[in-house]
């Protein structure tokens, strides 16, 4: 008998058994360890608000808000996910370039805590909407800062992006506050991007960023309510990376935030959290189908793969690095051989695992990718093909929970109509 990867003491057979592969497996002890661990420690006056883009699993927001998680969100379905979820609207920010009339109203019918505003047209459009209820919108700036900052995978501030407002040109229109009558600006928002994985880079970010909010705020006049200063915090994927270290982190950041919080009493400070809460407690599980070789390859095709989990392609615009991947029917055997891991889209794309070590793989087994808790099935074309969205398993207190059902052929055919 081989010993099998277990979740809370479940083997995974028995889930994937129950629930069919491929699946996603959430261990609710990762997420709370997550968020625990770093809201112990953290400033008080930092909140901590779970990005829903990371993973906008209904259970996993309850989960994540019942340890003290507020929410970002940035759609309709996400709003309505974390007000769901319990989460008070009075803890919800909604942000994103390109939100809809009906988003808006959205946020003003269910009096969100502030809308992050990102463009000089969408001020005007909120303003349009809230003469109509007569009372004005509390608005947060988003900006794009002047400055750039290193230490990302994917930079935001110091160049062209369709994100917020330039800081020069917030600069430049010093009479903004007054300008729009329904808006009312109440603070500043930056996301400097995302994968951070130096304590010291995102101390540097965080405090740049507090203090470009006193700039803005002085300069267009407005009182400084609230500042969010993003976060991006990252988590290790790959075998040169390593985790933050949340004691070094908030042993340095706090002294940041205690400085600016005493000159700033009443002002909210918010940290946006999405891959660091929810990637490590996540597993995609997927059962090898088939064995072959090809050209003295070794192939496992498997039915899940980049439809479920685009990410595991790889991130690194030139050299693709895997995830780290584990025979999970056999976490005892050496890994010993090199394996393509692929799923069953018809695309030389659909690999989720290139080269791999692994011990000896055989049909039935059960291979998993781990840290995959975010921008799993959120970020994936699960369209493709038409297989559907796969089952999202959450493990709380010892017992495993089906949080969403797999597409079935007929929800995939439901919304469609023949040629008339
Ligand atoms: C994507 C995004 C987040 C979450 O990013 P992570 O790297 O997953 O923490 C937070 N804020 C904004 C504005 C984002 O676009």
């Amino acid at each position: 008998m081989s010993v099998e990867f277990e979740v809370q003491g479940i083997p995974v057979s028995e889930l994937a058994e129950r629930f069919g592969t491929p699946f996603y497996v959430y261990d609710g002890d990762v997420l709370e360890s997550q968020f625990g661990n770093l809201r112990d420690r953290l400033h008080p006056r930092m909140e901590i608000f779970f990005s829903l883009k990371s993973n906008p699993n209904l259970a996993v927001c309850s989960l994540l808000h019942s340890f003290g998680a507020r929410a970002e969100v940035s759609s309709m379905t996400e709003l309505l996910t974390a007000l769901e979820a319990g989460v008070a609207p009075g803890d919800i920010i909604f942000l994103g370039p390109g939100k809809s009339r009906a988003e808006l109203q959205a946020c003003l019918d269910h009096d969100v805590y502030t809308i992050v505003c990102e463009s000089f047209g969408e001020l005007e459009l909120i303003d349009g909407l809230c003469a109509a209820r007569g009372r004005p919108a509390d608005v947060t700036l988003r900006v794009n800062p002047a400055f750039e900052v290193k230490g990302s995978g994917l930079t935001m501030g110091g160049r062209p992006r369709q994100f917020g407002i330039d800081e020069e040109q917030l600069l430049a229109r010093p009479g903004l506050a007054g300008e729009f009558p329904n808006v009312r600006l109440m603070g500043v928002h930056a996301y400097l991007g995302t994968r951070f994985l130096s304590e010291d880079v995102i101390v540097a970010n965080t405090s740049r960023i507090l203090e470009m909010a006193e700039r803005l705020s002085a300069a267009l006049g407005f009182p400084l309510e609230v500042v969010d200063v993003g976060g991006g915090l990252g988590i290790a994927y790959f075998d040169n990376e390593g985790d933050l270290d949340h004691e070094a982190l908030t042993d340095r950041l706090n002294p940041v935030v205690a400085a600016f919080a005493d000159r700033h009493p009443g002002t909210r400070i918010i940290l946006e959290l999405g891959r660091y809460l929810t990637a490590k407690a996540g597993t995609y599980v997927v059962r090898v189908r088939y064995v072959k070789t090809s050209m003295g390859d070794n192939f496992a095709v498997a039915d899940g793969g980049t439809n479920h989990h685009m990410a595991a392609v790889g991130i690194g615009s030139v050299i693709k690095r895997n995830f780290p991947m584990r025979s999970l029917s056999r976490i005892d055997e050496e890994p010993t051989e090199r394996w393509y891991v692929t799923g069953p889209l018809c695309t030389p794309n659909d690999t989720i695992g290139k080269g791999v070590l692994l011990p000896p793989v055989r049909p039935g087994d059960l291979l998993g990718v781990l840290r995959s808790g975010a921008y799993g099935p959120t970020a994936s074309p699960v369209l493709f093909l038409s297989h559907g969205a796969p089952a999202e398993v959450l493990v709380k207190d010892g017992k495993p929970f089906l949080v969403r059902a797999p597409d079935t052929p007929a929800d995939l055919l439901r919304p469609q109509n023949p040629t008339p």
